[in-house]
């Protein structure tokens, strides 16, 4: 796989699956900008060579922000990988209204708003690829997700859905389900022996848990040319664990 010079934009960088896949983005070649709101892990991006931009993805102007970094970077939006997401939260009756909101604002409304400037740019340069993080909770069930996995199953919805509106302006929108992968996010719980030794893991058919490396590598094939007939896909990277 080879992003020589291409142009990846990568939300949630700063750290877990986000900060993996620009790392391994970078070593093919691309020139990355790597949004995040976390200022102190962005620098260490920055300092790597990396464009950063430190940004709520949830902040409306946010593709206009984006616009203005990657126009001194001289070449057309090739990758969207569209990665920041927040987990977490309860079953439906403890679930508020704000939380609910609060899962759909950033792990939908906010890769929608990137995703529909993305499409924008990728249109006039002729094509382009996006992938977007869902979720093996989008497919299947899980206790005490009820507004990350509607959130996340929305993801996978909308990728289809982009995947077909856009396919003929030479765009492919596919997206990644991660079953549990070891990241800031997940660590407090995995770390723990009772969960290393888990059903999660024991049902897992390569009985481990994921790691961020994992999952860019997946997200980096759908990005490449490697892929290039596939569109609409939500591949899942969680060690068989989904499996019917
Ligand atoms: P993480 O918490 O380790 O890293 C997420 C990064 O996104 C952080 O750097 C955080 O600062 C940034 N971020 C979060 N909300 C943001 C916002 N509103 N604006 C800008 N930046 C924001 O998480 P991760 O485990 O690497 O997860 C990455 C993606 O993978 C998420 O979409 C998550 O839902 C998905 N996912 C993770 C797992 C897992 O087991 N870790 C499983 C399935 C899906």
């Amino acid at each position: 796989m080879n992003f020589d010079n291409k142009i990846a934009v990568i939300t949630g960088a700063a750290a877990g699956i986000g900060r993996a896949t620009a790392d391994l983005f970078a070593a093919r070649g691309a020139r990355i900008l790597a949004i995040d709101r976390d200022a102190d892990g962005l620098s260490a991006l920055a300092d790597r060579g990396m464009a950063t931009l430190c940004a709520d993805v949830t902040d409306s102007d946010l593709p206009e922000a984006v616009a203005g970094k990657i126009a001194p970077m001289g070449g057309p939006l090739s990758i969207l990988v569209n990665n920041a997401g927040i987990g977490g939260g309860g079953r439906m009756l403890e679930t508020s209204d704000d939380d609910l909101r609060r899962h759909f604002e950033v792990n939908v409304v906010g890769l929608f708003r990137l995703a529909r400037f993305a499409v924008g740019e990728m249109k006039a340069a002729g094509g382009g690829s996006i992938v977007n993080v869902a979720s093996i909770y989008a497919e299947v069930g899980a206790t005490g997700s009820a507004g990350y996995s509607a959130s996340k199953g929305a993801v996978a919805a909308l990728t289809r859905q982009m995947a077909t509106d856009y396919g003929h302006d030479g765009i492919r929108v596919n997206a990644v389900a991660p079953g549990l992968i070891e990241t800031p996010l997940t660590a407090e719980r995995i770390r723990t022996e009772a969960w290393r030794h888990s059903i999660f893991v024991k049902q897992c058919p390569l009985q481990r848990v994921g790691q961020p490396d994992d999952v860019a590598r997946a997200i980096a094939f759908l990005a490449s040319d490697e892929a290039e007939f596939i569109s609409g896909e939500t591949l899942r990277v969680d060690g068989g664990w989904a499996m019917g």
